[in-house]
Formats: C-alpha cells, sequence, structure tokens
C-alpha cells in the first residue's frame, strides 16, 4: 500500500481571511506531504501494516511503531481536515443538527465545547467531534493521535476534526489559537460533517 497527497478540494486562497493562503500552502504541501512520505517510508520496513488499511492501522496501532503512529495519524488527521473545511455557506443535515441539539443545546454550545477542547490541549494536537456508541461527543488528542486509535483516551469515530498544532495558525494568529479556533468556525463545511456523521451513527 503507497499512500499519496490529495490535491486540496478548494485553491488555497479560498478560506481567506480565515485561514491564509500561505498558511494553507505550507500545510497541505509540506507538513501533510511529510506525513505521507514518512508514512510510506515507515510501511517499507513492515509488510505486515503495509497490507493494512489505514483504519485497520488506527484501530491497533498500539502494535505499531511510532513512525506509523505518528505518520499514519499525521495522514488521516489531515485528509479528514482538509475535507471539513470549505468556502462555500453550509449547514448541518436535520439529522445532525437535532443530535448537536439535544447534546450541546445548539450549535453555540458545540463551538464552546470544540474551542475549549482545542484551546486546554497542551502543546500540539487536535480537537474532535465525534460518534461513540451512536451519541456525538467532544474530545482531544495529542500529537497526530486520533480517536480511532486504540491508545485514545476516549474512542470513536472522527467526524470534524481541528488540527491545534501551531503549523496551523502561527503565521496568521500567533500565539493566539483561540481567535484561529473562533476563525475555523467559519470555514466548516457541515455538509461533509453531515456525511461523516451519517456514515459514523
Ligand atoms: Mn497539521
Amino acid at each position: 500500500m503507497t499512500y499519496k497527497l490529495d490535491p486540496l478540494p478548494y485553491d488555497s486562497a479560498a478560506l481567506e481571511p480565515h485561514i491564509d493562503k500561505e498558511t494553507m500552502e505550507i500545510h497541505h504541501g509540506k507538513h501533510h506531504q511529510g506525513y505521507v512520505n514518512n508514512l510510506n517510508k515507515a510501511l517499507e520496513e513492515n509488510a505486515d501494516a503495509a497490507s493494512k488499511s489505514l483504519e485497520d492501522l488506527m484501530a491497533n496501532i498500539s502494535k505499531y511503531n511510532t513512525a506509523i503512529r505518528n505518520n499514519g495519524g499525521g495522514h488521516y488527521n489531515h485528509r479528514l481536515f482538509w475535507n471539513i473545511l470549505t468556502d462555500k455557506s453550509t449547514s448541518p443535515s436535520a439529522d445532525l443538527q437535532k443530535a448537536i441539539d439535544e447534546k450541546f443545546g445548539g450549535m453555540d454550545g458545540l463551538k464552546e465545547k470544540l474551542s475549549q477542547a482545542g484551546a486546554t490541549r497542551f502543546g500540539s494536537g487536535w480537537a474532535w467531534l465525534i460518534v461513540k456508541d451512536g451519541a456525538l461527543e467532544v474530545t482531544s488528542t495529542p500529537n497526530q493521535d486520533n480517536p480511532l486509535m486504540d491508545v485514545a483516551e476516549v474512542q470513536g469515530t472522527p467526524i470534524l476534526g481541528i488540527d491545534v498544532w501551531e503549523h496551523a495558525y502561527y503565521l496568521k494568529y500567533q500565539n493566539k489559537r483561540p481567535d484561529y479556533l473562533n476563525a475555523v468556525w467559519n470555514v466548516i463545511n457541515w455538509e461533509e460533517v453531515s456525511k461523516n456523521y451519517d456514515a459514523a451513527k
């Protein structure tokens, strides 16, 4: 299995002013490309891991080495991230909206929970909206871990992930991670998150 980097599903400047073009180009073209290259390199030395799907690797990540954990997670997480962002105006499906209302008391409640999860994640990591046993939950993971991994504190299927590594925001927002978290909320692709929700619940 050899992984490759898909192009961004929109122009690298499409998410401005919320996420700037230069950040998108470096983040996708250098950081994500690096995870893909290093994942492929790690799989060359591990025939068992190379025969598994990315999802299988995540679910059994405790059996594999750090290179597969960091770069496999890095590839999975960024692939999801690009797809749940958009410059289009989108809304959640009626089904997802209902689940958000029930669990978080509405969109503002979800935004507050996710932003808090992202802001309080010490160092590098991700904030997630996941489906766990059919229900929505907000969680976060360190580094390039994700909730599919058998090592994750809270496990479930991610339907929305927000990258809170400094490389995701430092050029424009410097140390102000909460400002970035506020901005990224304007470019979430709720159609895509709704599709992920349908597949996961
Ligand atoms: Mn990143």
